[in-house]
């Protein structure tokens, strides 16, 4: 059987080297690392790999952009121009940036299309909203007005993960840079291809060298993630990623009280009532936990039946998994790709083992006959799993997932609520009452009654318990890059209460 080999995109790089102060430039130790196509898991090109030396130079740079550069001072309207232009760029390469983002990270290729045209509608929307910006007054007639400052923070740390690495670095990228700040951006080490793009869109669109530096290479102490996090003049810090690293994080920035967002990890619950429209119900549970390959942080990876319809839904379930087409990233076919990386394709593969040994494989469990190599996974899906097992409770980040009867509403919610994670959460049901109802007590950031993922980018984003602090999103974005300040201005007589007045 011929050994599968996916298509080399054009202009692929050979070097990927960081972004700092407008220029292209090694690490200033000379370290790279290697970079793997999931298809093939070869080398296919060196990325520097950032040190300490290398953040400080980013910082500098972004430092020096945000004090004497015309960058946060620029009105709304032209930066907002300038984020627009970003938009257009980034449509005008959006076939070029998904088969690169495809070739990368092993997405499947029309899911990375998706993945670019949503990248550039995070440009468009933070574009809109400064134009719009307004903020708030407050008057107390005769006698003071007060009003809101609102100011950009200074240089911003982006840390982002590699799953759909190139639409999760606009999501921060685009409201750091509506707002005025400057920022260095530390992408995912398993996938810098699409981010060494971002200097090239940048620059076309009239972004002044210096408000945007990029530094490439991993996350761990010594290292570009961990310095980025503990520099000095780095005041506030956008991370996504795993929870574990996320409390790292947390305790590392304490010693300078930066402002964090975290958007962490997810096991969310997808919960299908008897009631439900279960035709859709599981056409949305097949593509919420499958798309993105199952590296999605809201991907609905518990499902909780009803008993009343369990063995059908089971069933029918199992049956379109199995009609998933597992292909090559780029064959516009394929609904699932490659997983990322090597070490997590073992991790999953490990959580498929743990899961025939808790639970009942009724779909998948392995990898598809026709990929003998590559981190190619059948869609796998287990029933029958208690709410103790590990692929109940563990965050397995690939295209697996666990399905759980419940008899009541009130067990549903239990079981929904079983987990240390918060981030999203799915209802299937046509009883209206019910929903809401478990909606308002589901323990999710998100929750999604009768639909499949769709965002409204005006909507907060964020999870709660170990799936996040904070939200980002519309208006909350604005908030976070921003300082408020307060001024407040006296109208009236001087009537200061007086201490040690002259005789
Ligand atoms: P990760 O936590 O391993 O790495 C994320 C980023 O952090 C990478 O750039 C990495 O180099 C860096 N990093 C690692 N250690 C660091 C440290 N000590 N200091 C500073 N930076 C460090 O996560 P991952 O495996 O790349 O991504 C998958 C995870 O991301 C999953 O848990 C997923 O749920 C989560 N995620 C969450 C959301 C959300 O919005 N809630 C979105 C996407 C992904």
């Amino acid at each position: 059987m011929a050994i599968p080999t996916a298509t080399k995109p054009a202009n692929l790089p050979a070097r990927i080297q960081h972004y700092i102060g407008g220029t292209h430039v090694d690490s200033l130790d000379g370290d790279t690392f290697d970079v793997l196509d999931p298809v093939s898991n070869q080398p296919y090109l060196k990325a520097a790999s950032g040190k300490p030396a290398d953040i400080d130079a980013a910082v500098a740079a972004a430092k020096e952009a945000f004090e004497t550069g015309p960058w946060p001072q620029m009105q709304n309207r032209e930066r907002s121009r300038i984020l627009n232009q970003i938009a257009d760029v980034v449509e005008t390469r959006g076939e070029e940036l998904a088969a690169m983002e495809c070739y990368d990270t092993g997405l499947p290729i029309t899911q990375a299309l998706g993945q670019a045209r949503r990248a550039a509608e995070n440009f468009r929307f933070f574009a809109d909203l400064i134009v719009a910006q307004h903020d708030d007054a407050f008057k107390v007639p005769g006698r003071q007005a007060n009003y809101v400052n609102r100011k950009p923070i200074g240089v911003a740390g982006l840390i982002t993960p590699w799953n759909t690495p190139f639409m999760l670095e606009s999501w921060k990228l685009a409201p750091a840079l509506a707002t005025g700040n400057t920022l260095v951006l530390k992408p995912a080490e398993f996938t810098p291809l699409s981010a060494s793009l971002w200097p090239g869109i940048f620059e076309e669109a009239g972004v002044p060298a210096g408000v945007v530096n990029i530094v490439h290479g991993y996350g761990e102490e010594g290292f570009a993630g961990d310095s980025l996090v503990k520099h000095p003049d780095v005041p506030l810090l956008s991370f996504t990623g795993e929870s574990g690293t996320g409390k790292l994080i947390f305790a590392n920035a304490a010693p300078w009280l930066k402002g964090l967002s975290m958007e962490l990890g997810g096991k969310s619950p997808a919960i299908v009532f008897a009631d439900a429209d279960l035709d859709a119900a599981i056409d949305a549970t097949v593509f919420g936990v499958f798309s993105l390959n199952g590296e999605r942080c809201t991907a609905g990876s518990r499902i909780l039946v009803e008993r009343s319809i369990y063995d059908e839904f089971v069933e029918r379930y199992s049956a379109q998994a199995d009609r998933v087409i597992v292909g090559l990233p780029e064959d516009p076919a394929t609904e699932v790709g490659a997983i990322v990386h090597p070490e997590h394709y073992e991790k999953v593969m490990s959580y498929v083992e743990i899961g025939k040994q808790e639970a009942r494989l009724t779909a998948g469990g392995g990898r598809p006959e026709e990929f003998p190599e590559g981190n190619f996974v059948r869609p796998t899906v287990f029933a029958d799993v208690a709410p103790d097992a590990r692929i109940f409770q563990d965050e397995i980040f690939g295209p697996v997932v666990a399905i759980s009867p419940f008899d009541t509403d009130e067990e549903a919610l239990e079981l929904a609520n079983n987990t240390k994670y918060g981030l999203a959460a799915y209802i299937w049901t046509n009883d209206l009452r019910r929903s809401h109802n478990f909606a308002q007590n589901v323990e999710a950031g998100m929750v999604w009654l009768n639909s499949n993922n769709v965002r409204d980018l005006r909507t907060p984003f964020g999870g709660v318990k170990a799936s996040g602090l904070g939200h980002e999103g519309g208006y909350r974005s604005i908030d976070f890059y921003t300082d408020q300040q307060a001024v407040h201005i006296n109208l009236g007589e001087v009537h200061n209460p007086v201490f040690g007045k002259a005789e």
